[in-house]
């Protein structure tokens, strides 16, 4: 079967290899869709810090189930699935409460371990979830974004009755507004300085897209939100200048949850986290309950996924999913890698 490695930044090779048996406890999925995200184009820029080579990436996957493992009960081949890309050690504090997502020695299918970008993967049938036959194979391949989304908003508390500002319009912020929209947030705005990706939210029916670089957000916040303004803030982009907007923007008392990923260390006005008694929550990933809720808003219809796809390629073309993002120049959202 074939392997796509990624060899050395900016260099992803086929391998031909032998297809895995499961061992007891084990899975063999068929990837069939496979997302690819920003943190994929990190190590493909030599860029991801916690990333080496060589590495087989592919951590937003739909699938199906191809052989069983003894012991494996509740899968069947032929069974649609998607799965946890965590791998955790089940030992340390975070593990051992619940909270493995942030386990003390976490490592990631396609960042630390090998992921799906193969025609076969196997993995721990407890990482497997199976999905609703409704389910299309791209929704499968979303339901890790989305389960990021899901996951930051419960670090809130959840969206229902509030008034939300999303910070980033790209793929998971897109999601995270959506979820709120869907998890019944009073009103819901996003930003992003790009106008294809409020394009792009505008056709997820995320209506009040606003662009800062254009008009003053503060104005827009009192227009459509009123005079108490935000009641949940999400920061979903990972740079200072959207952290520092959150910060100076954030009603007292308010929370403020740290999606984004920052590549460089942001200078943020802590004293005014501490004067105006804001919180700031950090989110990472998700939990198993997550993945469940997200499953329920897919299968239910609430999530308007087809929109964010915008490039499509076969799986022999893999290395050109990166270069299509290289060259998009940000006008991109969902990049899928099809294997069928
Ligand atoms: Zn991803
Ligand atoms: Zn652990």
């Amino acid at each position: 079967m074939k392997q796509a490695v990624m060899t050395a930044p900016g260099e992803i090779q086929f391998r031909e290899i032998e297809k895995p048996t499961p061992r007891e406890g084990e899975v063999v999925i068929q990837p069939r869709r496979i997302g690819v995200c920003g943190s994929d184009i990190h190590v493909y820029h030599g860029l991801h810090p916690y990333t080496g080579y060589p590495i087989v990436q592919g951590h937003e996957v739909g699938g199906v189930v191809a052989e069983v493992g003894e012991g494996v009960t509740g899968l069947e081949p032929g069974d649609r699935i998607t799965f946890m890309p965590q791998v955790t050690c089940g030992e340390c504090y975070p593990c051992r409460h619940g909270m493995a997502h942030i386990c003390e020695s976490l490592r990631v299918m396609g960042f630390q371990t090998n992921g799906a970008g193969q025609e076969y993967f196997v993995l721990p049938a407890a990482s497997v979830l199976k999905l609703p036959e409704s389910m299309s194979l791209d929704e499968a391949a979303m339901v890790e974004p989305v389960s990021v989304a899901v996951h930051a908003l419960a670090r809130a508390g959840g969206a229902a009755g509030k008034r939300v500002l999303v910070l980033g319009a790209g793929t998971i912020g897109n999601l995270t507004a959506q979820v709120a929209r869907a998890s019944g947030a009073a009103q819901v705005m996003i930003t992003d300085i790009s106008p294809y990706k409020l394009e792009k939210a505008r056709e997820c029916g995320l209506d009040i897209a606003i662009n800062p670089a254009q008009e003053s957000l503060e104005e827009a916040i009192r227009t459509y939100f009123g005079p108490d303004r935000a009641d949940l803030i999400l920061e979903c982009v990972g740079v200072e200048a959207t952290v520092t907007d959150a910060i100076r923007l954030a009603r007292k008392g308010t929370t403020i949850v740290v999606v984004g990923v920052f590549g460089k260390k942001p200078q943020v006005d802590l004293g005014l986290v501490q004067d105006r008694e804001l919180s700031l929550v950090g989110s990472l990933m998700y939990q198993k309950a997550d993945y469940e809720q997200a499953i329920a808003l897919i299968a239910g219809g609430r999530m308007s996924l087809s929109n964010m796809i915008t490039h499509r390629f076969p799986f022999d073309r893999y290395p050109d999913a990166y270069r299509a993002i290289e060259e998009s120049g940000g006008r991109y959202l969902k990049v899928m890698i099809a294997l069928d």
